[in-house]
């Protein structure tokens, strides 16, 4: 009997768009990026009908991998490398348990490329340190200690990143390391976006005891920052595909292809949404919701309406997107990194990855090497209004005579990924509309928000998971804060372990 299952573009099998028999379903999940699919996986598992609904033809989100075939063979991209790290063990074994044979681990080295030199990022103070100079190094140093003394003097509460940036390292280190990025990734000056992000993103180490250190190291507890992460064999898209695989091999389904156009209430519970589909629209009913989709569109859809400032509050929160431009090379290497976060203004993208670092299936075998090189911009700016060709030119051409990375001829080919609203942006006051939507939707007694967008919150994949993964549980009778997670102000990249460390490291790119 054919029950409606088919094989779907991920070699998972989907329900199409329009097929009876949605009304059973307990828990309507809308989203398939991992945030939704986490939720879908942990009750597919607990045996709970379940139904995920996804506007895009394919799972996976930001966080899937596309594949490109060129006469050499396959290119595989993720949108900006995504590499798996969490401290929380419980998301670390449904990581494993997902990827399963297809983990690796891999060794991280990232760099910044500045004026024509190279440092380590996360910053190694000694490297900075020399790269810049002597003078500077000095300064650096003096201006650090001086913000520390001012800082415990008379404290100055936190509320640009400016801010934070520069009590943690200093006006001098963040002039030269922290400022420009910024600008890039944020199109705003460092004083028009909120600290928020900050404190969990970047760790400020005392330059003074870095120094110190190099002479007579200290005893005691040993802080390290994280250096090498998981990473699924063929991309990082596989999380997504293979948790998609397990969901529709549980019997419940994922209907690719149906966006979420109106969210239905009775007075504080959701009752039903509507999906677009290319048959029409379609009514889904459910008991549970748990919504992944950008929380601005949510409070719009929501019907009947929510009262006018909560409309007005979501049209206020802004975002930045990323484009992302993939070039596939007959070279065996560009450079050894990780990522290189690109700082000098003349050169429009902010950073790069080449995916062989991580794996070596993620392109042909043979001399062949890629890159996702990557463009941050907002709608209409003079970045998201060049074309196809323009950005991959001027990919190529930054590439060639400003970095001296590549040769014309050296290039195969290449194409442009838009993944609009990837970004949620942490303008200062931020926080306000985000709190008047969150409390309206708070108010619904069956409808949970996870996820990056879906939140707002500048989560990654691991968070994503961990509120999939705790709204999936409260379903099943729990009652956890989904406002928890992520929210910790201390910073995501940094193990504390006892002396001596010990434990051996393998590579898999
Ligand atoms: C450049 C970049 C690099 C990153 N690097 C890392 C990294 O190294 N490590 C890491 O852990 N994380 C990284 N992240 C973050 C990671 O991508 C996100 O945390 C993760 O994808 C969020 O998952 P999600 O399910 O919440 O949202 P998404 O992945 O955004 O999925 C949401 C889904 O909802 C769908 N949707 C939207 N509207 C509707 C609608 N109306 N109806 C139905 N479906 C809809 C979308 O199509 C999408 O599939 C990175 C992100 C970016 C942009």
């Amino acid at each position: 009997m054919d029950n409606g299952h088919h094989p779907g573009p991920n070699g998972t099998s989907v329900i199409p768009a329009g097929t009876e028999g949605a009304a059973t379903n307990k828990t309507v999940v809308m989203g398939a990026g991992p945030g939704g699919l986490c939720a879908a996986y942990v009750l597919s598992k607990a045996g709970v009908p379940t139904v995920v609904l996804e506007k895009a033809p394919f799972v996976g989100g930001l966080a899937r991998t596309i594949k490109h075939q060129t006469e050499a063979g396959e290119f595989k991209f993720d949108i900006g490398g995504h590499r798996w790290f969490t401290k929380n063990e419980e998301l670390n074994d449904i990581f494993r348990e997902v990827i399963a044979d297809e983990l690796l681990m891999v060794n991280r080295t990232s760099r910044i490329y500045f004026d024509g030199k190279y440092v380590f990022y996360p910053l190694k103070i000694s490297n900075a340190l020399k790269e810049i100079g002597p003078i500077m190094a000095a300064r650096a140093v003096a201006d650090q200690q001086l913000q520390q003394v001012k800082q415990k003097a008379q404290p100055k509460e936190i509320v640009s990143l400016e801010d934070a940036f520069v009590n943690q390292y200093g006006n001098t280190l963040y002039k030269l390391f922290f400022k420009r990025y910024s600008e890039k990734v944020w199109g705003l000056p460092c004083d028009q976006m909120s600290g928020d992000w900050a404190t969990q993103r970047t760790k400020g180490m005392s330059l003074w005891t870095a120094v110190r250190d190099a002479i007579v190291p200290s005893k005691g507890k040993v802080v390290s920052l994280i250096d090498e992460f998981m990473y699924p064999r063929e991309g990082f898209g596989r999380f997504s595909e293979r948790m998609a695989d397990t969901i529709t091999g549980l019997g419940n389904q994922i209907q690719l292809g149906s966006g979420v156009e109106r969210v239905h209430r009775e007075e504080n519970k959701v009752v039903a949404v509507t999906v677009a589909t290319e048959h029409g629209s379609e009514r889904i009913e459910g008991e549970h919701f748990i919504s992944s989709i950008p929380l601005t569109l949510l409070a719009q859809i929501i019907d009947p309406a929510p009262p006018a400032e909560v409309v007005a509050a979501a049209k206020s929160l802004t975002f930045r997107n990323v484009i992302t431009v993939n070039l596939m090379l007959k070279k065996r290497q560009v450079t050894p990194d990780t990522w290189l976060y690109v700082h000098d203004r003349n050169i429009l993208f902010g950073r790069f990855h080449e995916p062989k670092n991580w794996s070596s299936a993620m392109v042909p075998e043979g001399d062949y090497t890629s890159l996702v090189v990557e463009y941050f911009c907002s709608f209409g700016d003079h970045i998201w209004s060049m074309t196809e060709e323009q950005l991959v030119e001027q990919t190529i051409k930054h590439l060639i005579d400003d970095m001296g990375l590549i040769t014309r001829d050296e290039v195969m080919g290449g194409f442009t990924i838009r993944a609009p609203r990837a970004y949620p942006s942490y303008t200062i006051g931020y926080d306000k509309p985000l709190e008047v939507i969150k409390a309206f939707i708070g108010e619904m007694t069956n409808l949970q928000t996870i996820g990056r967008y879906g939140t707002f919150r500048y989560n990654n994949t691991d968070h994503s998971i961990e509120t999939g993964l705790l709204a999936a549980k409260n379903v099943l009778g729990g009652h956890h804060d989904l406002e928890q997670v992520n929210a910790e102000k201390d910073y995501h990249e940094i193990k504390r372990i006892p002396e001596p460390a010990g434990a051996g490291r393998k590579t898999g790119a």
